[in-house]
């Protein structure tokens, strides 16, 4: 596996502790959600173990997966391995969460359109006991 270009972004800002347990995430802002295109795109890093709360997207959510090993979501139904070249259509309201593998840190890109109905509504953690019986 090539691993000389994982990090093609600046690895940016500490991911609010509030939202993600685990571990650390940070957030690269490539676009900001300032104009009519109404869409916000970031690079988003985990550490391993790292995921994001239980959330839901108004406007939906397209995810990219640009290295490393994680899992993605939805309640009710089984947790996917994603991998690089992955990538993870998210309807809005959709309820889901997203995050590194316990042994990998997982990159992707997220995709943020139809900011003009919301962004994110976050909920709660998603528990020890839920992260180790994928
Ligand atoms: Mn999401």
């Amino acid at each position: 596996m090539e691993t000389f270009n994982q990090n093609i972004f600046p690895k940016g800002e500490k991911a609010p502790s509030e939202y993600f347990s685990g571990g650390t995430a940070w957030v690269k802002i490539l676009k900001p959600n300032e104009d009519e295109l109404h869409c916000q795109i970031g690079n988003v890093i985990f550490e391993p173990k790292c995921r994001n709360n239980w959330h839901t997207h108004d406007g939906g959510q397209i995810l990219i997966v640009t290295s490393g090993t994680g899992f993605y979501q939805e309640k009710g139904k089984p947790a996917q391995v994603l991998k690089e070249g992955d990538v993870v259509n998210i309807l809005p309201n959709v309820i889901h969460w997203h995050g590194a593998g316990p042994e990998s840190e997982f990159t992707h890109i997220a995709i943020n359109p139809n900011t003009q109905n919301g962004v994110v509504n976050w909920l709660e953690p998603v528990t020890d006991e839920e992260y180790n019986n994928l």
